[in-house]
């Protein structure tokens, strides 16, 4: 009997420090952060190049988590994926989103889009297109003013997406494709969905001073995309030199620190005028 107790803790012991318990701790308590309203959002200018004008922003999810402080979407979203909790929560970021849109043009702010990002979780679950429309209707934000980011990963599925993807065009919203060129995809969804909008990843211009292949890759993506009359988004602008060279490659917004980390709503509203004549 003496012997199964190390037997046990040995059992347990190698998950314990692989984090696997502190990952079901995370896992409960983020069903209870829904309740508790420890999620809130942020939201990331993107500048139209050609009219130097803020006129979309990014939504982002943030979990202020009593104890642990910040908590990373990076580190949640996967677990809320697996847990399904991507569906509430996900919802709860669509409705908070498409509000402040609203609240925003009340406050007499410029009409600005706001693109939300959408989980493949979301994407399968029956009632999106419906949820979509109801948010809308509550929240009474026009839908051209609504984008959702979908990533490469979602498009596996192409019969399924394209006749979804549809299903969202008809209502009137925007799509676009976010880590644009990171998935392992084929192109040829590209000719099927309806999509408005590519984000170039951010993995591809960090580096775009340096390396002349990732130069090669963004100006291939920026004239395929005009070829496709896709506007493009670069994400991740840093430096003047990477915002230079998109500048000359045609690139439609970019987003990243150069011009703004992701802020609060109330930042948005308050520096707007000083954003919008930067
Ligand atoms: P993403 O959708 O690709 O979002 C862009 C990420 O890049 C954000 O990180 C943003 O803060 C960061 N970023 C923007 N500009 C720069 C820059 O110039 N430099 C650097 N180093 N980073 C920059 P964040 O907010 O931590 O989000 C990480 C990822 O978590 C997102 O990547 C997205 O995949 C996921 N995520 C965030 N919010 C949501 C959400 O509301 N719903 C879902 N489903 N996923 C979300
Ligand atoms: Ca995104
Ligand atoms: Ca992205
Ligand atoms: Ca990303």
């Amino acid at each position: 009997e003496a012997s199964q107790i190390p037997q046990r803790v040995l059992f347990y012991k190698p998950y314990m420090s692989n984090g696997l318990a502190d990952r079901l701790l995370l896992e409960q308590e983020l069903h209870k952060a829904l309740a508790n309203e420890e999620f809130y959002l942020d939201f990331q200018p993107q500048v139209n190049i050609k009219t130097d004008k803020i006129d979309s922003v990014e939504a982002l999810v943030r979990w202020r988590h009593p104890t642990r402080g910040f908590v990373s979407p990076e580190q949640f979203i996967p677990i809320a994926e697996e847990s399904g909790l991507i569906i509430p929560l996900g919802k709860w970021i669509l409705e908070t989103a498409c509000a402040q849109a609203k609240i925003w043009r009340e406050q007499g702010l410029p009409p600005m889009k706001v693109a939300v990002n959408l989980s493949i979780g979301q994407l399968f679950q029956q009632d999106l297109v419906h949820m979509v429309q109801e948010i809308l209707q509550c929240t009474k934000l026009e839908p051209k003013y609504l984008q959702l980011e979908i990533t490469e990963s979602m498009t596996m599925n192409i019969d399924q997406i394209t006749q979804l993807l549809h299903e969202l065009k008809t209502i009137g919203i925007q799509i676009a494709v976010d880590d644009f060129g990171t998935g392992y995809s084929s192109l040829s969804y590209l000719k099927d969905f309806p999509i408005d909008c590519l984000k170039i990843d951010r993995t591809f211009v960090r580096n775009i001073q340096h390396n002349p292949n990732d130069e090669a890759l963004v100006s291939m993506i920026l004239s395929m995309a005009k070829h496709l009359r896709l506007k493009v988004v670069a994400e991740g602008i840093e430096e003047v030199e990477q915002l230079a060279f998109l500048i000359d490659g045609g690139c439609d917004y970019i987003q990243g620190y150069l011009f703004s980390k992701p802020i609060s709503a109330e930042e948005i509203s308050n520096n707007f005028k000083e954003l919008h004549r930067r």
